[in-house]
């Protein structure tokens, strides 16, 4: 049985930008700056240097919309070190509580904040949150496309767009987008036969993936699959001789379409191990077992 390649390092489509292939995500940073400082520094330790945030992230706390970005930017000020040596990707689109907002005019003004409280001048890769069924996607198109053009972003992508969505933003764009942002682990596998991972590929798209650990449920299983899907995960990581949740990333990063894995935790420790993703090659038979058991029934 051939072994599956452990990967590194990755291009993101031909914008050439080059990072690890696995992500560190923001979305459940509660700390205080200091704190976001220690766990991005951990990031960097570990070979992590792709790092996604959005401008909602941090809605729901004390400081409300863009917290989270602010945080970071505060980091950057205290060390702009940082902001040089990370792949920053950023997202906007979703202002609570309309909840989406796409129009040119919206966006350019969401751009311009998330730049502020950043305190950069440039976002390495923006994403479109979430797809606004009211905007057209040649407006959308046009936004991006100028920001790019702006020098404000270099890469362009989406998030949580089916392929239908992606296949008219790109036939409106002069610019080609370089990422898709879906939620895949084992206990979300549609991507893998539903074209979003093929159009990934022919568009040479990279996908990142999130909630990879199923938002936490494949280390505290809640329903009888998720029990399934976690103990023939975690058969298969003992004969890796890894954690169950690294298991979970290498499976994401052993898929074709160069899948990169957005590590959650907000632990130190957690995410330091995420790192030994990189090393672990998986067999075609240990790949199956799991996607079998996420499946539910065995392949044809
Ligand atoms: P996840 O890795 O599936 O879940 C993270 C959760 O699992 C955290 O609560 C974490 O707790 C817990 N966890 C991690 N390792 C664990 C372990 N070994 N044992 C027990 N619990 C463990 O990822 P996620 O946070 O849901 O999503 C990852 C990133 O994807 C986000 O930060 C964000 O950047 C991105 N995202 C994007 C979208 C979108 O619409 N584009 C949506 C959701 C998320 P600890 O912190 O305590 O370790």
């Amino acid at each position: 049985m051939t072994s599956l390649p452990a990967p590194y390092r990755r291009t993101v489509n031909d914008s050439g930008i080059s990072v690890s292939p696995i992500a560190w995500g923001m979305w459940r940073s509660h700390g205080s700056v200091d704190e976001v400082a220690t766990l991005l520094n951990t990031a960097l330790e570990a070979g992590i240097d792709f790092i996604d945030t959005a401008d909602i992230y941090g809605f729901d706390g004390e400081n409300g919309f863009g917290d989270v970005e602010a945080k970071l930017g505060e980091v950057f000020s205290a060390d702009p070190s940082l902001r040089q040596r990370i792949t920053l990707v950023t997202k906007g689109g979703i202002m609570p509580p309309l909840p989406y907002d796409q129009s040119r005019e919206y966006m350019q003004s969401a751009l311009e904040k998330s730049l502020s409280r950043l305190g950069t001048d440039m976002i390495d890769l923006y994403l479109i949150h979430r797809p606004d069924i009211l905007t057209h996607p040649q407006d959308l198109a046009r936004f991006l496309d100028d920001a790019v053009a702006s020098g404000k972003v270099r890469a362009i992508g989406v998030s949580n767009f089916t392929t239908a969505q992606i296949e008219a933003l790109s036939g409106f764009l002069d610019t080609p987008l370089s990422a898709t942002q879906p939620e895949i682990s084992p206990l979300r596998i549609e991507p893998f036969d539903n074209g979003e991972m093929d159009q990934a590929m022919r568009l040479g798209l990279t996908p990142m993936a999130w909630s990879p650990l199923g938002g936490g449920r494949l280390m505290r299983p809640e329903s009888e699959r998720d029990r399934r899907v976690a103990r023939v995960l975690g058969e298969v990581a003992e004969e890796l001789g890894v954690d169950r949740a690294v298991a979970a990333y290498s499976w994401l990063m052993a898929h074709p379409a160069g899948i990169v894995p957005i590590v959650g935790s907000q632990k130190r420790e957690r995410i330091t191990e995420a790192a030994q993703a990189m090393q672990v090659s998986w067999s075609r038979e240990q790949w199956y077992k799991v996607f079998t058991a996420a499946r539910g029934a065995s392949l044809p």
